[in-house]
């Protein structure tokens, strides 16, 4: 049966610089093989060693994707039309080719990016690609803050911002498209100012949301590249998913005090988070940067690592962080780099993949929200106010106050005649303590004082309560005079 078969631009020079070949076969296998057999060339670039067709070349058999079909056995007539569209042809980032193809620069744009036009790397047409790309920055943190002044600066087009955070003093040590006069504003107001004073010719679009399965396809389809700033699993994992569904790249960056890591999640080219990390790891394990701590131009690294692999996916050029990790240590200053290879077993992206659409990401890292009715009982017989315990102390009651944080945070600020005993040496130190006193524990907000206070009742203290809130609540609601960190 006689058929068409289209030849993607980057491999006609492999067959004879055609753009079509009329070949036979009665299913899609037989046609793929008699034309590797016609342009020998074409074979490496189109099955890999085990005579398997490589991941990233897609085959459409009229409009029609024949990739999670068996490619083999696709029963093809006289007539049709069979495709062959390589990765690096193919998907969103095409859209981005396409679209550049039909926009203009301004006299004031071609003065702006005048460094870029004159590199021959970028050019005219790689700017009108920069112009014509939608990217998404999930939040406007550590990571989004270099992104979203950069990538503004750099011509991108249209960029979305995802966030729902207002302005905290403590976030302008590193996130820097913020001010001091910011704080208290929402995140995106303050984000949207800053863009739009770097460059007026982005568009910005603000989702003041916090990104759900609900919520993220519909939020993700609209943009070519998704840049994944956020700090916690169940975001990641959420990014992740919704984009290798959606077939864009996950642009992957985290940061840990003196430590960072970036990828590019790809899985048309490559793997994917879960071929890296298929499980979470259990809940607490892995402090975040508000427990942590962070170097706070570490995000200005790693985030800039991230933007300008957004934009050699855009541009098409230099090898991207597909199939590699790079780990930056910031004390040593070494940059370390590991191959990461496709899980064939991924549940997402591998060959048999059951994960089909978004799940519940808070259970599957194993943040399951406790009954509110039991929770709230239980927890509140356990706990103080710092009103309470300020009117208990003023009346002068006998209370043991147990600070259970770190050392360095005791320095920064302190309860009169607290003891400390960091969260971790509460085992060993228990008998420090005297179960008939009345105790009150306290951390910074009231998550670690919980543990320590858990721990305390399971070893026989009774007369033990938290400080809700922390000495952070306390600085608010009694002593405003204790700084807040
Ligand atoms: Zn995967």
């Amino acid at each position: 049966m006689a058929l068409k078969v289209l030849l993607p631009t980057a491999l006609r020079h492999l067959a004879a610089n055609q753009d079509e070949v009329q070949l036979s076969g009665g299913n899609v296998g037989e046609v793929m093989r008699g034309l590797v057999q016609k342009f020998p060339d074409l074979r490496k670039h189109l099955y890999n060693e085990d005579g398997r067709l490589r991941n990233f070349v897609n085959i459409y058999v009229n409009d029609e994707d024949v990739r999670y079909m068996q490619e083999e056995k696709t029963p093809v007539k006289e007539g049709d039309v069979v495709s062959i569209v390589p990765s690096i042809a193919g998907g969103n980032l095409t859209t981005i080719e396409e679209t550049a193809t039909k926009v203009e620069l301004s006299n004031d744009e071609i003065k702006r990016y005048s460094r870029h036009l004159i590199m021959p790397e970028v050019a005219m047409e790689g700017q009108k690609k920069l112009k014509s790309a939608k990217v998404l920055l999930i939040g406007t943190g550590g990571l989004g803050a270099p992104l979203g002044l950069y990538l503004a600066a750099a011509g991108i087009g249209r960029i979305g911002l995802v966030d729902f955070d207002v302005v905290d003093f403590s976030n302008l040590q590193r996130q820097v498209i913020h001010s001091t006069k910011d704080v208290g504003r929402p995140k995106l107001d303050s984000a949207k100012e800053k863009i739009l004073g770097i460059n007026p010719h982005v568009q910005v679009d603000t989702y003041e949301t916090m990104l759900r399965a609900d919520n993220a396809l519909d939020i993700l389809k609209d943009y070519d590249i998704v840049i994944d700033g956020t700090d916690n699993f169940p975001t990641r994992y959420l990014v992740n998913d919704a984009c290798v569904l959606l077939d864009k790249p996950n642009v992957y960056g985290s940061i840990f005090r003196f430590e960072g890591q970036a990828s590019v999640f790809y899985a048309r080219e490559g793997p994917c988070y879960r071929c890296l990390y298929p499980e979470p790891p259990p809940p607490g394990l892995v402090p975040s940067c508000a427990e942590g701590g962070v170097l706070g131009i570490l995000p200005g690294t790693i985030g800039l690592i991230q933007a300008t692999e957004a934009v050699k996916l855009i541009l098409r050029k230099g090898r991207t962080l597909v199939g590699r990790l790079l780990l930056y240590d910031a004390l040593e200053m070494k940059f370390r780099e590991l191959k990461l290879r496709k899980n064939p077993k991924c549940p997402l992206c591998g060959e048999h993949p059951t994960i089909k659409a978004l799940i519940d990401y808070d259970q599957f890292c194993g943040i399951t929200p406790q009954p509110v009715a039991a929770a709230s009982t239980d927890e509140s017989a356990f706990e103080i106010t710092p009103e309470e315990l300020k009117a208990r102390l003023d009346r002068g009651d006998d209370l043991t106050i147990v600070d259970v944080r770190e050392p360095h945070e005791y320095e920064i600020c302190r309860l009169p005649n607290s003891i400390l005993i960091p969260l971790g040496q509460v085992a060993a130190r228990m008998h420090e303590l005297n179960s008939a006193d009345e105790i009150v524990v306290h951390c910074k907000m009231g998550g670690r004082s919980a543990k320590a206070v858990k721990q305390l009742r399971e070893a026989g203290f009774k007369k033990i309560k938290n400080l809700k809130g922390g000495i952070d609540l306390w600085a608010q609601k009694v002593d405003p005079s204790v700084p807040r960190y």
